[in-house]
């Protein structure tokens, strides 16, 4: 329970309220095989990539939430809040803390990559929690782009291909291209 709260889950969202039939494209083997937590204790990462309203975020807290379980410890952030968190942080020079805090977890949450670009300042903070997870947190990252896509968000070719280096050097992919599920439950109603 503790460990569930200190998550910051937006919303509690487990892999029992997951349809898995309304989205054929998830890999639901790798997913039950990840939700047995085995990825964490070898510090291996995931990666969620899709279209927006596919689950992503949903599938990312249901493997928090079973981390949690387990007694790990687990933070959820959205990347874009980590990063002004950062920024801010840097200022008041109490960014050493947070860095410390986020590398005491066993799971670090990093959702929605790619809807907002970073500055280039932003991009090295960024940069910097991922080099320090690297082999000591599993990072789960949830984005809508594709690899070839994120120098746009992250700006320099160069730190995106070192990030990527360091996510995908243990990595599980779950990816995710149907329909939104939002969008077709209310085309669904819709009809009703
Ligand atoms: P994404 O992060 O990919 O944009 P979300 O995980 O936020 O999508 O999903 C949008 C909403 O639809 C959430 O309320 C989520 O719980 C629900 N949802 C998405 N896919 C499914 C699914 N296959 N089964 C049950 N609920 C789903
Ligand atoms: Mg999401």
């Amino acid at each position: 329970m503790r460990r569930i709260k200190e998550a910051q889950f937006p919303v509690i969202k487990t892999s029992d309220s997951f349809d898995f039939g309304a989205q054929p494209s998830i890999n639901e083997p790798l997913v039950r095989e990840l939700l047995r937590g085995e990825y964490i204790g070898k510090k291996e990462n995931i990666l969620l990539v899709g279209n927006p309203g596919t689950g992503k975020t949903h599938l990312a807290t249901a493997l928090g939430f079973a981390a949690c379980s387990q007694g790990k410890r687990v933070r959820f952030t959205t990347t874009t809040a980590l990063v002004t968190q950062l920024l801010e942080q840097r200022e008041n020079r109490s960014v050493q803390r947070l860095y410390k805090q986020l590398q005491r977890q066993d799971v670090l949450i990093l959702d929605e990559l790619g809807y907002v670009p970073f500055s280039k300042a932003g991009a090295e903070l960024l940069f910097d929690v991922v080099g320090r997870a690297y082999e000591q947190t599993s990072l789960i990252v949830t984005t809508n782009l594709p690899f070839e896509q994120w120098t746009e968000v992250l700006g320099s070719e160069r730190l995106t291909g070192a990030m990527l280096d360091r996510l995908t050097h243990r990595v599980h992919i779950l990816e995710a291209n149907g329909e939104s599920y939002r969008l077709r439950q209310a085309k669904a109603r819709r009809r009703k």
